[in-house]
């Protein structure tokens, strides 16, 4: 079993800004928040996109009310719409295709995400049965990002989701079972929080190796120098979360988007295949 081909998918998996024609500044439907200073409707350019496909305020999206903005990851889906669905032709010139393109964008960005989780899983050590299952999933995904527009949106996305899901939670279950055997064998602490409102919690500094914090509500919560290691947190929402000093270099399923909501710095460890964003300050 080759786990490294995992690791390289997942890390491969980047935004291509300069390859797509600005679809997450187009397609997306936005409700004006404390993330995004207006609302905009799905299919409508946002007025901040020049017709260079740039955004105008990219250095100062923050200051402005857009941080919203510099959270998005769209994992690479928007340059993979752009340049192989629609073969590279832009929405501005040829507008008889943009109805289409902004519809598929989100199917697109959704396909990417279970790539990205499924390509994490086969990185890890599970065992055989589950990891052939995994490459297999990931096939099936990978093909479907290829397919014709038209096939494209007839894809029942929470149908596909399903069998991603039930991998992913077998890779969760193996590689925290075999932490927890592994670094705290005879302590007993509970470890399955799943879907738990944390908001505003304090946890500094504590121990949550392997703990489930699948679906978890962790806004704001103070995870400075924290040890999570091991903890999944698909779904988790991490906006505003204390990461300073945590280790969260072996976190599982953890997205860029969560690390671009949250707060930390040069101290917070985090996996290979994520970015320090560079607004976080010591
Ligand atoms: S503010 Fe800039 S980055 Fe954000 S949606 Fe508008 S054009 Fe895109």
């Amino acid at each position: 079993m080759d786990h490294s081909i995992g690791k390289k998918i997942r890390e491969s998996l980047q935004a291509d800004c300069q390859s797509c024609f600005g679809l997450c500044c187009t397609a997306l439907n936005i409700a004006a928040s404390s993330d995004f200073a207006i609302h905009k409707a799905a299919g409508t350019p946002c007025p901040n996109l020049q017709s260079d496909f740039n955004c105008q305020i990219h250095s100062k999206l923050r200051d402005q009310g857009f941080k919203g903005c510099t959270v998005f990851d769209c994992l690479g889906a928007g340059q993979q719409v752009s340049q192989t669905t629609f073969h590279g032709q832009d929405w501005r010139k040829y507008s008889e295709i943009s109805d289409r393109m902004f519809r598929v964008f989100p199917i697109m960005e959704q396909l990417y995400e279970m790539i990205a989780y499924v390509a994490e899983a086969l990185s890890y050590k599970v065992d055989s049965s589950l990891f052939n299952k995994l490459h297999i999933q990931l096939e099936q995904l990978q093909r479907a990002t290829d397919l014709e527009a038209d096939a494209l949106l007839a894809i029942d996305i929470p149908n596909f989701r399903l069998p991603v899901n039930v991998l992913l939670l077998e890779t969760s279950e193996q590689i925290r079972q075999s932490l927890i055997v592994k670094t705290n064998g005879k302590n007993s602490r509970k470890y399955d929080y799943r879907g738990v409102d944390w908001i505003g919690k304090n946890f500094k500094g504590k121990d949550l190796r392997a703990t489930d914090l699948r679906g978890s509500y962790l806004i704001a919560a103070n995870l400075q120098n924290a040890d999570l290691r091991g903890v999944d947190f698909i779904g988790a929402d991490l906006r505003d979360a204390n990461l300073r000093g945590a280790d969260l270099s072996s976190s599982m399923f953890l997205t860029q988007m969560q690390i671009n909501s949250a707060q930390g710095n040069h101290q917070t460890k985090l996996p290979s295949h994520l970015n320090r964003p560079s607004y976080w300050v010591d």
